[in-house]
């Protein structure tokens, strides 16, 4: 829309999604970046040569993934994984990752925000691997790149995310190496609610915030987001807590999510549901259709909820 070297637009006029025609004004802002700064009727004619019209088209605000994997992101053709289930994808890519150097997870991780971008996402929580052997971080600092080379479109949010049994030092110094947030899968340890006090007590020991993936299972007994509400519900209300596809919701007993929906409200956990993932990964024939969180925890009446794509 813009050719190369001209200066930023300052103000669009354009509909709204109710079909009001609306001017928004743009100003950059320390780092550069154009920002909205009002939305309403404004002096499009002051800013004449930095004026785009656009008021035969509806303008809607960008989109957010509160939930990618940029590390994994392309690796379909190098990995070649069988059709299979979460596990068998845990097992294809733990097999697998030896094969990526800093550079492919570069390569790849900015061929997929670019493609993200593309389409109107300009902001991106990722959770990338601690990896395992001599280099752990190689894909939290290649994404970290990614991060810097394209701040002035996009905003790219990094989580660590351990293996069970992974080092305290070893997370720690993922944060070290660029990453923001503490992540991790506690339901896939030996003992998920003890990962879980882990998890959070290493984000405290930093001041930051966590997002897990939290009982990403259908059948079982080892939930552990009450756990998981129970230790964040006294940190300050603006650190992040997020807990990422809470499948095993989806076949509570009534009382029992009402609990947890309960428990999540005061709390303050934001929970990301990933619909196209779980319904993929999950169980296809014992429990159809319950793959995914239900609606209880996805009403915004009940709980704070972005949904992502895994
Ligand atoms: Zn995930």
């Amino acid at each position: 829309m813009q050719s190369h070297g001209a200066p930023p637009y300052r103000v669009i006029t354009a509909r709204s999604a109710g079909g009001d025609l609306i001017d928004v004004a743009l100003a950059p802002d320390d780092g550069g970046r154009m920002r909205v700064t009002a939305i309403g009727s404004t002096t499009a004619g002051a800013y004449r040569e930095r004026h785009l019209d656009l008021s035969d088209h509806v303008l809607l605000p960008p989109a957010a993934d509160p939930h990618a994997h940029l590390d994994k992101a392309l690796s379909w053709e190098d990995l070649t994984p069988a059709v299979g289930d979460l596990d068998a994808a845990i097992e294809c890519w733990r097999r697998g990752v030896d094969v990526f150097d800093e550079t492919d997870f570069h390569r790849r991780a900015r061929a997929a925000a670019l493609l993200v971008l593309t389409r109107g996402t300009t902001a991106v929580r990722t959770h990338v691997d601690v990896l395992a052997g001599d280099d752990p971080y190689r894909g939290i600092r290649a994404i970290d790149r990614v991060r810097r080379e394209l701040a002035s479109v996009m905003a790219i949010e990094i989580v660590a995310l351990p293996l069970p049994g992974t080092p305290s030092e070893v997370v720690l110094g993922a944060l070290d190496a660029g990453a923001d947030l503490v992540g991790g899968a506690p339901h896939i340890a030996e003992d998920p609610a003890t990962e879980v006090a882990h998890l959070i007590r290493l984000a405290e020991s930093r001041g930051v915030g966590v997002d897990l993936h939290t009982d990403e299972f259908l059948i079982g007994d080892h939930m552990t987001i009450g756990t998981f509400a129970e230790l964040v519900a006294g940190w300050p209300a603006d650190r992040t807590r997020t807990a990422g596809h809470c499948c095993r919701s989806s076949t509570m007993e009534p009382e029992e999510l009402s609990q947890t929906v309960k428990a999540l409200r005061t709390s303050g956990i934001s929970v990301v549901t990933l619909p196209i993932t779980n319904l993929y990964l999950q169980d296809r024939v014992t429990c159809f259709p319950l793959r995914s969180a239900p609606v209880q925890l996805t009403s915004p009446q009940s709980v704070h909820h972005p949904e992502g794509r895994s």
